[in-house]
């Protein structure tokens, strides 16, 4: 950070030296800076859609910063409504697209209380107005704090953000702990950032994150959540699950799973959950749906399996158990990151239909593969096939039935006579959801 407040003259860079092309600019964004201008006031496009242009990225969002108020904002733009309390910011909206203008912050000490509040350390709302500079100072790491000039073609660069781009360098400005400590879900960031961009971390911004995990454990559950979609729902997620787990990130998030991890001999559930994570690099990259549930309930799956084990005895079927002990899993989970209804209630079913793969005979096997969640739990099995969860043999047998005509699918659940024995003895021992 500067460490005296007289202006500094930022470093100016053109587009076309920074290898940008001015035609990769969003046009509605580019329409709304202009539009700021023309009313006398600043703006940029800024964060994370300048970095992305500088790599060659198509950014997933344009931001715009701009020394208009909120309220001079939306006088501006009829299309306009204004958001947050922690954060106030005006969104403009064109159709489903939003652009996000946000008033330059500063630093000033005088309007503490009623725009800024901080407590231990955290910062709970920062409503304070400053200058183009003092924003960018504000920001989390230099690759962030960069603005674009759409009319001029030019970025503006107080921080040498320029430089930590071209040495691929996450950089958290000013003090690491203090920032760290304002906002705890810059460790994320620096972590996620870390593996989008395949950027190194300075040593001084990695040097805090493990000893300041835990700081994480304030954050308020529904902004985790938020956080927790943005880190796996990517083409780079296996690599954000080592990343966290490396800088001990993960613990903070899945407390249970970590729990798990540690009091294992072995590396099943790193390995099924490595597995989910890959399949979904492979479908985004397919343009295929994503389904947060299945993820989630990949990541909680081991805490759930080992509960159900324990509790097994008090219940009638492997099924109870799984509702019992996801039921608790859950529980404690939400606590930590808010999972929604929407997601909780599928997850809770693909655990609770595995029981079901472990029954190969009569009608009912058919109508299963009617059932709505039938696919996501078949997935859901074959990773647990794949892990020696289940045995391969079941898996392949489902994975078989389905590709059959109705009449062969009956002829394959039909009991046999001279195979009732033999059966028998199969569905005992099929009969391990829980005890591997
Ligand atoms: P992406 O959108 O690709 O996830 P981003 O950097 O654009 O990355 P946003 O959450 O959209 O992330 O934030 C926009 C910008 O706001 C950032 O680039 C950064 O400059 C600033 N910012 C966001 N979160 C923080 C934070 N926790 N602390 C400081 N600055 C932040
Ligand atoms: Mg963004």
């Amino acid at each position: 950070m500067p460490s005296n407040n007289s202006p500094k003259t930022p470093k100016t860079f053109r587009l076309d030296a920074l290898g940008i092309s001015a035609k990769k600019l969003d046009k509605q964004a580019t329409f709304v800076t202009k539009q700021l201008v023309e009313n006398g006031f600043q703006a940029y496009l800024v964060g994370g859609c300048v970095r992305d242009l500088l790599l060659g990225l198509q950014p997933k969002d344009f931001d715009v910063a701009t020394d208009a108020k909120p309220e001079q904002i939306s006088k501006i733009f009829r299309n306009c409504r204004l958001i947050g309390r922690r954060f106030r910011l005006a969104h403009i909206h064109f159709g489903r697209h939003i652009i996000e203008v946000a008033t330059f912050r500063g630093p000033s000490e005088k309007l503490k209380g009623k725009y800024r509040v901080i407590k231990d350390g955290r910062l709970l709302r920062d409503n304070v107005y400053g200058t183009l500079e003092e924003d960018a100072w504000r920001r989390d790491f230099t690759v962030n704090a960069l603005y674009l000039d759409t009319i001029k073609h030019t970025v503006i660069d107080y921080v040498d953000g320029i430089k930590d781009h071209q040495n691929r360098t996450i950089h958290l400005m000013g003090d690491p702990v203090t920032r760290y400590k304002e906002d705890p879900v810059r460790l994320l960031r620096a972590v996620r950032f870390l593996v989008k961009l395949d950027f190194k971390l300075s040593p001084e911004t990695s040097a805090p994150i493990r000893e300041l995990a835990p700081l994480l454990n304030d954050i308020p559950a529904a902004r985790l959540y938020d956080e927790v979609l943005k880190l796996f729902l990517n083409k780079k997620a296996s690599s954000v699950f080592s990343a966290l787990r490396e800088y001990d990130l993960f613990a903070a998030l899945f407390p249970q799973t970590q729990h798990c991890i540690d009091n294992s001999s072995d590396n099943i559930a790193v390995e099924l959950i490595e597995h989910a994570m890959l399949n979904t690099e492979k479908r985004l990259a397919s343009n295929q749906h994503i389904a947060p549930y299945f993820l989630v309930s990949t990541l909680l799956w081991e805490p759930v399996r080992q509960l159900t084990k324990k509790l097994r005895p008090s219940f009638n079927s492997d099924t109870q158990a799984i509702h019992a002990a996801a039921n608790e899993v859950i529980a404690q989970q939400i606590n930590r990151i808010a999972l929604p209804k929407r997601l909780t209630a599928p997850m809770r079913e693909v655990w609770a239909l595995q029981p079901r793969f472990h029954k190969r005979i009569g009608v009912r096997c058919i109508r299963f593969m009617d059932h709505p969640r039938f696919r996501a739990a078949y997935d859901f099995m074959l990773l647990r096939s794949k892990h020696g969860e289940i045995s391969p043999n079941i898996a392949d047998w489902w994975t078989k039935i389905q590709t059959l005509t109705p009449a062969e699918q009956k002829a394959m659940t039909q009991p046999k006579k001279e195979q009732k024995k033999g059966r028998h003895q199969a569905n005992k021992s099929d009969n391990k959801i829980v005890s591997n």
